[in-house]
This record gives C-alpha cells, sequence and structure tokens, in this order.
C-alpha cells in the first residue's frame, strides 16, 4: 500500500510565525499519522522550521535547488546544504520554476538528479496548459515530462520519485481539476510506468496539485490512483492544511 502524501508548497509567502504556528497545531499527539505531512516554505525559513517541526509529523520540503554541490553561482542554494537543515523532499520542474525561469527538462532532469545523489526525495511536477488541453494534447505533454526524466533513471532511482500532476490552468486559479480529469491523467502516468516495470508502477506516489482545498480534497483523494496532493494557496491556512491531510 502507498501511504499518501501531503506537501504544502508555501511559494515566496508565510513567516517564523507561521511556521512556529504550523509546529504547535502539528504535534504528534493530535496529528494524523497514516499520511506523510510535508511543509515546503522559502529557504530562510527552513532552520526555523527545522526545529519548530521536531516531534510533530511534519517533514522538510524545499523549493528547488542547484544542480551541483557548490561554486560560483550567486544566489543557488545546493542538495548538500539543504540536507544539512533536514530537508527531506524538494520540488522540482513546478510550473512556476518552468514558466518564470525557463527551466527545461535538461535542466530540471538534472536538478532532480542531483536531489537523489543526496537521498532528497524530489517531487517532479508535471501539468499541462489551458491550450494544450483544449487542443486534446494532455497526455502527450505530461507523458512527455514524466517520460523524459524516468526513462534517463536507472530502476532503483524511479522508485525514489514522487510525482505531481498540476494542470497549470489550476495552479493559483481556484478552478479545480475535477476528481475524474484528475484521476484520468494520473492512472495515465502510471499505466505508462506499467509498460516498464509493473512493481514500481503500483509503489509510485502520484498526487495531485491544482488549486486543492478542504472541501474538495475529499473527492480527489478517494480517486485509486491519487495518492496525495501537492498543496499551494491552502497549505498557508492552518486549518485548511489540517482538514486536508485528515481527508488522505
Ligand atoms: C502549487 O503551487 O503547486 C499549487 C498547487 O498551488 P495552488 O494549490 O494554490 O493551486
Amino acid at each position: 500500500m502507498r501511504t499518501p502524501l501531503i506537501a504544502g508548497n508555501w511559494k515566496m509567502n508565510g513567516s517564523v510565525a507561521l511556521i512556529n504556528e504550523f509546529g504547535q497545531a502539528f504535534s504528534a499527539a493530535v496529528s494524523p499519522t497514516s499520511v506523510d505531512v510535508v511543509i515546503i516554505p522559502p529557504f530562510p525559513y527552513l532552520d526555523a522550521a527545522r526545529h519548530a517541526f521536531e516531534g510533530t509529523v511534519l517533514s522538510l520540503g524545499a523549493q528547488t535547488l542547484n544542480p551541483i554541490h557548490s561554486g560560483a553561482h550567486t544566489g543557488e542554494v545546493s542538495g548538500r546544504m539543504l540536507k544539512e537543515f533536514a530537508v527531506s523532499y524538494v520540488l522540482v520542474g513546478h510550473s512556476e520554476r518552468r514558466q518564470l525561469y525557463k527551466e527545461s527538462d535538461e535542466q530540471i532532469f538534472a536538478r532532480l538528479l542531483a536531489a537523489l545523489s543526496v537521498d532528497i526525495t524530489p517531487i517532479l511536477c508535471v501539468g499541462e496548459s489551458l491550450e494544450e488541453r483544449d487542443a486534446g494534447r494532455t497526455m502527450d505533454v505530461v507523458l512527455r515530462q514524466v517520460g523524459y526524466v524516468m526513462s534517463r533513471l536507472e530502476p532503483d532511482q524511479r522508485k525514489q520519485v514522487v510525482i505531481a500532476y498540476e494542470p497549470v490552468w489550476a495552479i493559483g486559479t481556484g478552478r479545480t481539476a475535477t476528481p475524474e480529469q484528475a484521476q484520468d491523467v494520473i492512472a495515465g502516468i502510471r499505466a505508462y510506468q506499467a509498460g516498464f516495470d509493473k512493481g514500481l508502477a503500483e509503489q509510485l506516489r502520484l498526487l495531485y496539485g491544482g488549486s486543492m482545498n478542504a472541501s474538495n480534497a475529499a473527492e480527489l483523494l478517494a480517486q485509486p490512483d491519487i495518492d496525495g496532493g501537492l498543496v499551494g494557496g491552502a497549505s498557508l491556512k492552518i486549518d485548511d492544511f489540517y482538514a486536508i491531510c485528515q481527508s488522505a
């Protein structure tokens, strides 16, 4: 059985005060334990989070990493550095990085390899734009993004990847994919993986992301192939995020 995973991507939001509030709200005594819960704050909050999340069910994630370990790359942060702050997950290929920072599949793959090299679980984000969906190209786009990365990995590396299907038109728009739309694409990703390795396909954790909130999470998470959520806006509100974790 796949353990559900709920990851909260704070993007460029939050504060040390909010980190501390999450640490208090998610104490191990009161939180759901049958689900892995990750908070992904901006870099400057990682140290505060590492302390505030001690003894809670919360793990720590980062929003990106540089493909190399160290060097003359002003403004960048490496996987090795993240590891020192107890980071166990990192986003790669988020649509905001693909669009705003023009990250290519090749760069995304390099970042993902860097994460694996320091034993941080990469959450690979994939998803189509509205134009691509309207043109009937959703599966082509998504499987190309997934295939670019997964086909270049060794079998034991593939097992360590989490994939989040995030339709670009649903991110931060308040417009969620229907549970059927999300299930169809995510089942397609699993079937694609099963073409190479059935055992791996069964183990792979596949998330949905895109305007998931306390009201729609239960229905999305009830779909057979959806193993959790990547949550943006709603992960900044303790009650909503807590409710999503309870639905998983
Ligand atoms: C995201 O940023 O990955 C995301 C899914 O955002 P939102 O939940 O706000 O749509």
